[in-house]
């Protein structure tokens, strides 16, 4: 650093290519590339939530399914309200949850007045609350939006073929035309997941990816 002090909010981890290379480990071909999903807005909702929304017994319907078995998009949506500006049509994702999340990027946050963290889904304590509306009610929710950290949902075999496993991060490539390093990227492993990695509109913009783009794990980092 030229010119002092940076603040480092990760602590001291290595920051040249020489100090961090005894901790990265180098992913090979042939399994190492995997497809990119972008995820616009969303929000994961709780039943009770729901119901003060979307009126006492409502339930979900689908509006289509996603990739990963199980998960749908909705046919409800909500009007996210923040200080300074209001998104509407923002997609509910199903089915519901324990916790109410609203996933956004860093561009809808500027838009909205909320400077959310960036946050492994379901890690919400001491994230900033937003006002939902729905056609029922309102709520006033306490904490839950986040920039979603990018993570990549894995199915153990072929986590096994990587040797990777749940919680581990690791490094990809987008080779394309912008070139870009996503570094700590997430990996989830699940029996029901397929494998592909998520990132947001924000992220899928710095980085001129199109949903459906393959890109390259190139190493697993092993601190
Ligand atoms: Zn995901």
């Amino acid at each position: 650093m030229i010119d002092g002090n940076c603040d480092r909010p990760h602590g001291n981890r290595p920051v040249s290519i020489e100090e961090a290379l005894p901790f990265m480990k180098e992913i090979l071909p042939p399994n190492n590339e995997i497809r990119v999903r972008i995820s616009g807005r969303h929000i994961h909702i709780s039943q009770a939530d729901l119901e003060l929304l979307y009126g006492p017994g409502y339930t979900l319907s689908k509006y289509k399914d996603l990739a990963q078995p199980g998960q749908f998009a909705a046919r409800e949506t909500l009007t996210v309200v923040g200080p300074e500006g209001v998104i509407e049509g923002v997609r509910i994702l199903g089915p519901v949850r324990d916790k109410t999340q609203v996933e956004i990027s860093g561009t809808d946050g500027y838009h909205l007045g909320i400077e959310p963290p960036v946050r492994d889904s379901g890690e919400l304590e001491g994230t900033p609350g937003t006002v939902l509306v729905g056609p029922f009610g309102a709520l006033n929710l306490k904490e839950g939006v986040i920039l979603a950290a990018t993570h990549i949902h894995m199915n153990p075999k072929d986590a096994e073929e990587l040797d990777l496993k749940d919680g581990d991060r690791v490094q990809v490539l987008v080779d394309g035309e912008r070139d870009l390093i996503f570094n700590e990227v997430l990996i989830r492993v699940d029996e029901y997941f397929i494998t592909e990695m998520h990132v947001d509109t924000d992220e899928a913009n710095a980085a001129v990816i199109e949903d459906g783009d393959c890109v390259t794990i190139i190493s697993k980092i092993a601190v």
